[in-house]
């Protein structure tokens, strides 16, 4: 379940500008990486060869990933403990701050509640400190609320192309750009690109993003 709709207004958001709703993990921060460290200060291993999470925790030596269940306990307590070490993505602040003059920039994660006040942390740490979502689920139903608030272009940005889908089946009006942070991951993640432009580039995106923020005219 999403959460209620958030009042843009009590997110400092004003309505009057382009709107900008941008991912966290694997997109403004190197989730994988972090998780990877994580696991191994538990005695597991990652193993990147596909796009699935939940399929790439293995016990060292084993040939089968761990069972889902205990793939996403790791996942919570990730975000309870080791969420903080994550490397932000290399351009992403310096490209939102370039967005930020001109348009509002609203942080949309998927991360489990509890780590609400850690993950505002990390966004404060490390230069990107927008409104916080926090969501459970698709992206649509949220993006179109978000872009209903706005007479202004609105843009969104995750690595996940099924939220790219979600995002365009409720709300088509949103120019959506794929972002996929970590290298290892660039090659394996599912991509559609004559859907949602690709640009695993943060210095690319932000001038992308600028483009379709500030020069289509309002909907
Ligand atoms: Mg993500």
């Amino acid at each position: 379940m999403a959460e209620r709709t958030p009042d843009l207004g009590g997110l400092g958001i004003s309505g009057e500008r382009p709107l900008l709703i941008v991912d966290v993990d694997e997109v403004l921060g190197l989730f994988m990486a972090a998780f990877g460290r994580f696991l191994e200060t538990g005695g597991y291993e990652m193993r990147i060869d596909r796009y699935a999470l939940f399929q790439s925790i293995f016990r060292p030596g084993a040939a089968e990933h761990l069972p889902v269940d205990e793939g996403k306990a790791l996942f919570a307590d990730f975000f309870r403990y080791g969420a903080a070490d994550m490397e932000p993505t290399p351009g992403a602040a310096a490209a939102l701050a370039r967005l930020s003059p001109r348009a509002d920039i609203v942080v949309l994660s998927n991360a489990p509640q509890p780590a609400r006040m850690a993950r505002a942390r990390w966004l404060g740490r490390h230069g990107l400190d927008y409104p916080l979502i926090l969501n459970n689920g698709p992206k649509g139903p949220l993006a179109a609320a978000l872009a209903a608030r706005t007479a202004h272009p609105v843009a969104f940005v995750d690595d996940l192309l099924s939220q790219l889908d979600s995002v365009q089946a409720a709300a088509p009006a949103v120019a959506r750009f794929q972002h996929v942070a970590d290298p290892r991951l660039q090659p394996l993640a599912p991509t559609a690109p004559e859907r949602h432009l690709r640009l695993d580039d943060w210095t690319d995106l932000g001038c992308a993003i600028g483009e379709a923020l500030f020069t289509r005219p309002p909907s």
